[in-house]
């Protein structure tokens, strides 16, 4: 199958090369014009803009970073609906609020075209190893069509409902990450504090009810988990910057619902600190030097 796919980022790039790796024919695009080198040297053709590479495509996937940037690539001038033809179908991965992913669902079907958001679970890990979970909004004949292109990327595919009702779950399970990761950093400096070896606690944790991805996966004290960005100098896993942007979309989903998220809005200022110290990019493990004695991370 032809496929564009718009934004290879720490995510969109792995699931892009899955895509290769399956045999799809891609057509790729990104500002950053490296993220674009690696794909061509894999396989992929580049294109010059969003329009460019949804000319020809069967199917169109985007990985952006927020709302406005998928607004921004599916309607500017030389974007994916003046390029994309009639009845192709149109994916979105990136976790952005219900409310947008539903009104560009609707720009897309004035165009002819099925959209579903799909946002994804499983982190970088997941997208290198094509075992991400997809939480697909959209008619469920939308989500037959985009299944094969899926499968390419991820394990687990789920019919979350209609439009926006993926990144409804996906706004959800985020919320439970960004608390039990700062639960896990907590709980970790705390340790260190008591003189505990860190690998100890992280191992006692890995097999004890206290055990969840922020600890077993991402554990934020460098070393426990050789594979964690944290043993990596907090690169190459999920922004802190986009932990914050996934926890405002819950406060206003919970806002739009007059629902309760107590632990969330803490969460969400401790990630509001690590950013304004300048640390927005690193992985959103980095939280925990907020409660080492030194800021040490
Ligand atoms: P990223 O910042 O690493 O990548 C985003 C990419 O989009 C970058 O390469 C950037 O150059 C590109 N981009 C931005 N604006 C663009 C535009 N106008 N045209 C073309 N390209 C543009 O982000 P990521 O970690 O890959 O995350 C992407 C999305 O997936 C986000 O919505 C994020 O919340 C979500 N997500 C991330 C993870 C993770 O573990 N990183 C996991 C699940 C979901």
């Amino acid at each position: 199958m032809k496929i564009a796919f718009i934004g290879l980022g720490n995510m969109g790039a792995p699931m892009a090369h899955n895509l290769l790796k399956a045999g799809h024919a891609l057509t790729v695009f990104d500002l950053n014009t490296q993220a674009v080198g690696a794909l061509v040297e894999a396989g992929a053709t580049a294109a010059a803009s969003p329009k460019e590479a949804a000319a020809g495509a069967e199917t169109v996937i985007t990985m952006l970073p927020a709302a406005a940037h998928v607004r921004h690539v599916l309607t500017a001038e030389d974007g994916v609906l003046a390029g994309i033809a009639k009845g192709v179908p149109i994916i979105d991965s990136s976790t952005i609020d219900p409310a947008s992913a539903k009104a560009l669902a609707a720009l897309a079907a004035e165009h002819g075209n099925p959209f579903v958001d799909a946002p994804v679970s499983g982190g970088t890990g997941g997208a290198a190893a094509g075992t991400l979970t997809f939480m697909v909004g959209g008619s469920a004949a939308a989500f037959e069509q985009v299944r094969p292109v899926l499968s390419a990327m991820g394990k687990n595919l789920v019919h979350c409902g209609d439009t926006g009702a993926g990144q409804g779950a996906k706004i959800c399970n985020n919320l439970v990450l960004g608390i039990t990761m700062a639960g896990v950093a907590e709980a970790m400096s705390l340790g260190e504090a008591l003189g505990i070896d860190p690998k100890v606690l992280g191992g006692i944790i890995n097999t004890s009810t206290g055990r969840c991805w922020s600890s077993d996966t991402y554990n934020p004290f460098p070393g426990v988990i050789e594979t964690a960005p944290s043993s990596r100098g907090y690169t190459g896993g999920f922004g802190t910057d986009l932990m914050l942007k996934d926890l405002g979309l819950a406060g206003d989903a919970a806002k739009s619902v007059r629902q309760p998220v107590y632990l969330g809005a803490l969460a969400q200022q401790l990630y509001q600190t690590v950013s304004s110290k300048g640390d927005g990019k690193l992985d959103f493990s980095a939280v925990i030097k907020l409660y080492r004695k030194d800021g040490a991370a």
